[in-house]
């Protein structure tokens, strides 16, 4: 088989993996070396469907000797095989990156004959790329679940990221659908992952010329939609992950049906992709605007609202916490508003220092109005002439796209709510909610 073939292949093999969109990793070039990484994440973009496609990403080989239900690669799955030496890897990333094609390589591998043996595979191109080649470029490489303390220690000091893909969500699902593999199997490297980088900053405190441990941290990716497993459930295993592994950054997939199986949704079923979005939106207010899991969603709720986004729909079921005054907030407390970002809440900090700020000021400190202004008061008083009602405030929440999915009418009505708009709307997120107005 030719390289454009094996390449062919094993890049699509890899498209399904999506924990590959950032760097974290600063890096100048040096003389005698080719490549540089760039801690704003490497040069990425996405494809129509969304994924990212920045980086070299490829398959070692897409043979397996797992047989995960969900994935294209499962040995019980009859597709073309192919495999990659070391050599070929690190002479494709060379030559790619001459040809100014990419910017690193995300190197991942189906099992083959054991995790030990894989591992050592994957080690062995990065040490021809680092050390033969002196390639100073960014490289992620996925660690692979039951291989050796040893050997996952050696493979990060030759990466800039490692990751170790936790997949689906529960225990349960793992029996279920990926009978090789369990939770503690992946929890297990991520936990010597993240040791390692802990031992590794206290080492580069003391010796400026250590070697880096994986600089730009772990990350792991999520299936969303393969399982019957809620929001809930997989925003509280994000919440345990970034608490006890501090990963920097969790990857949710839209399940993707590619193989027939009675255990996976039909072949013709749409990627949840509106559900990913959510998980995504609901992360970044864990890492960013101090939410727990807990407080966005429950068991008797345990799904996000596909009309608003989740801190909307916090704060639509969270009215007793309104309306927040703007003058007088803390920073925490401005960051739940709809409408306020980490920026505007930062902008409202320091120009509050200057004197009392208003609306007008608001608007020209980024803060979007349009969703704010039913959530705040500016010097004890609501925007003037505000008007208040049921599809007013929906319809304010809603993003452009949303609004265009469902379509509210124009006109307030004096009536409670449409039928089919209540029908859309979880349970917890309506009579408790907007009964009350606002
Ligand atoms: S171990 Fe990875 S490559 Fe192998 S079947 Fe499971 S998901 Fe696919």
């Amino acid at each position: 088989m030719d390289m454009m073939e094996k390449l062919e292949i094993l890049t699509a093999s890899a498209k399904y993996d999506v924990a590959c969109t950032s760097s974290g990793a600063s890096r100048s070039g040096q003389s005698g070396s080719l490549g540089n990484a760039v801690s704003m994440g490497i040069c990425h973009s996405f494809a129509a469907d969304g994924r990212c496609i920045s980086l070299l990403k490829v398959l070692m080989t897409n043979g397996c000797i797992y047989d995960c239900a969900y994935c294209v690669n499962r040995k019980s799955n009859p597709t073309r095989r192919a495999a990659f030496t070391p050599e070929e890897i690190a002479n494709l990333t060379m030559q790619f990156y001459r040809r100014n094609y990419i910017e690193g390589l995300f190197l991942s591998s189906g099992i083959m004959r054991s995790p030990d043996y894989t591992t050592e595979q994957l080690i062995a191109a990065l040490e021809l790329l680092r050390n033969v080649y002196n390639f100073r470029g960014y490289i992620h490489v996925k660690a692979i679940p039951g291989a050796d303390d040893v050997l996952l220690s050696r493979l990060g000091l030759l990466a800039d990221r490692m990751s170790v893909n936790i997949e689906l969500p529960s225990q349960e699902s793992l029996n279920r659908l990926a009978p090789d593999k369990s939770k503690q199997s992946i929890l297990k490297p991520m936990g010597l992952i993240k040791s390692k980088i802990t031992e590794n900053s206290s080492d580069l405190v003391k010796y400026k010329h250590a070697p880096r441990f994986a600089p730009a941290g772990q990350s792991t990716q999520m299936i969303v939609g393969a399982t019957p497993d809620t929001d809930y459930q997989i925003l509280n295993l994000t919440e345990g992950l970034y608490k006890k592994y501090g990963l920097k950054r969790i990857f949710y997939s839209a399940y993707t049906p590619v193989v027939e199986d009675s255990l996976l949704p039909a072949l013709d079923t749409k990627p949840p992709l509106l559900r990913e979005h959510r998980l995504y939106q609901a992360d970044w207010l864990l890492r960013f605007y101090g939410f727990e899991a807990k407080e966005l969603l429950d068991e008797a709720a345990p799904n996000f609202n596909p009309l608003l986004d989740p801190k909307c729909s916090w704060a639509i079921n969270h009215r007793e916490q309104f309306p927040v005054e703007i003058n007088r907030a803390p920073y925490e407390t401005l960051l739940r508003v709809p409408g306020i970002g980490v920026r505007s809440a930062q902008r409202i900090l320091k120009a509050r220092k200057a004197g009392s700020l208003d609306f007008y000021a608001l608007k020209k400190l980024g803060v979007v109005l349009k969703r704010a202004q039913f959530f705040i008061t500016c010097k004890g008083k609501p925007l003037e002439g505000l008007k208040v009602g049921e599809h007013t405030l929906l319809r304010s929440l809603m993003s452009g796209q949303e609004l265009a999915k469902f379509q509210l009418p124009e006109v307030e009505q004096l009536s409670f709510f449409d039928d089919s708009y209540m029908a859309a709307l979880p349970e917890a997120s309506t009579a408790a909610t907007f009964g009350k107005g606002v």
